[in-house]
């Protein structure tokens, strides 16, 4: 008998784990409501690995912005820092999140043994053998396994780990933003990333939509980022004024640095993506991390029964992360830094920069091999 999964969560890592399955063979519900998706997302080499191993890469090719390097500069006196050129070989990709969760929406509708339901998950339960997921308006749908890819304050992560970050006060926050190509200077609509290191705060932009808009992110603590913090902090810069005088709406996103959960599975709920490996977003990791998941467990599912590859996954890819957070949150606290100690790391990075941002993401950009 077809076996069935029941996974809560629409995010990218809920879609995409549900177009894998699906063709695997296995009879899949998709829960939770579809988001509004905004802004943009860098994709790695070791996420567009996985993304190539689940037949989506040329698909996302066709819609995203080839990065051709990232640029760090100083945000006080816009110094060029490092340059870290993604050679021929390197691809790395700015793409629009809407833009992603549309293809991926198409790959979806060509599944049959996919149901979506359009309702949150309110319970989980054993019943017998399987297990039980009660939504909100009422309905109840059994499953053989269930995968939580409700993110970091989801059901299924107080289910498996007892563990919700929305109890904890976020002590630093992104506002993001996507602004059209049109209205800004030149430099931001060059193919690559830019990242600006302030005190105590940093600026990332990059093309996405056929570099007709550029995805703008500003980090900084909850105190700096005031109801007035555009007006004290980008008005008066030279390159940021221009993101004040376009006027756009900054989404206020929350950026917790979590400890690693050990366990991703507990009775038949197992957790991907950032329900399992929720990571402050400075290495541009966590939905790549998600599809590395995914590329993971199909790659144990033509080997193993269901059960047996989602425990393999389960604890193969926690043993990974756990690095790769903990880069994730140091590379904060260094683009954090101010006073001395930030003059100190941008000498250091204006001396060996390039050198230094490869070997620390070598073995991420690698990816799960
Ligand atoms: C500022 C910022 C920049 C980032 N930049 C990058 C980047 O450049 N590259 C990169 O790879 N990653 C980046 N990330 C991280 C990336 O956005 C996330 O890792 C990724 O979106 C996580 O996807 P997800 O589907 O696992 O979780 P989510 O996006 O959190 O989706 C979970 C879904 O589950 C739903 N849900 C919750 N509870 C329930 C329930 N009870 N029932 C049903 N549904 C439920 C939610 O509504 C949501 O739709 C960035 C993050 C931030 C904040």
């Amino acid at each position: 008998m077809t076996q069935s999964v029941g996974i809560i969560g629409h995010g990218l890592t809920g879609i995409t784990a549900a177009i894998m399955l699906a063709r695997a063979g296995y009879q899949v519900d998709l829960i939770g409501r579809k988001p509004e998706f905004s802004g943009g997302l860098q994709l790695a080499p070791n996420g567009l690995a996985a993304l190539q191993s689940l037949g989506l890469y040329d698909d996302v090719m066709k819609k995203a912005v080839r990065l051709e390097s990232i640029c760090i500069t100083a945000l006080g006196d816009g110094r060029t820092l490092a340059d870290i050129s993604h050679h021929d070989k390197r691809v790395y990709l700015g793409m629009g999140r809407a833009d992603l969760y549309q293809l991926l929406a198409r790959h979806l509708s060509q599944q049959k043994n996919i149901r979506t339901l359009a309702s949150p998950a309110i319970h989980l339960a054993r019943s017998g053998e399987a297990m039980e997921i009660f939504l909100e308006d009422g309905r109840s749908v059994h499953a053989d396994e269930i995968i939580g890819a409700d993110g970091a304050n989801g059901l299924c992560r107080s289910f498996v780990a007892g563990a919700q970050l929305s109890r904890k006060e976020a002590p630093y926050f992104a506002m993001r933003s996507e602004i059209s190509a049109d209205i800004l200077p030149r430099l931001f609509c060059r193919p690559q990333t830019r990242l600006m290191l302030g005190e105590g705060c940093h600026f990332v932009s990059y093309p996405i939509a056929a570099q007709k808009k550029i995805n703008c992110v500003f980090c900084a603590s909850a105190e700096a980022l005031h109801p007035e913090w555009a007006d004290s902090i980008l008005a008066g810069h030279p390159l940021l004024k221009y993101l004040y005088d376009a006027n756009p709406h900054w989404a206020k996103l929350p950026l917790y640095h979590d400890t690693p959960i050990a366990s991703w599975r507990r009775m038949g709920v197992t957790l991907i993506g950032d329900a399992a490996h929720m990571m402050p977003p400075h290495l541009a990791q966590g939905a790549g991390q998600g599809f590395e998941d995914i590329a993971y467990l199909g790659a144990q599912l033509a080997i193993k029964d269901l059960s047996a590859g989602l425990r393999s996954m389960a604890i193969d890819r926690a043993a990974r992360l756990a690095p790769v957070s903990g880069k994730a949150g140091v590379t904060g606290r260094v683009m954090r830094l101010s006073g001395l100690p930030g003059q100190l790391r941008d000498s250091l990075l204006g001396l060996a920069g390039t050198q230094l941002v490869e070997n620390w993401l070598e073995d991420i950009w690698q990816g799960n091999n």
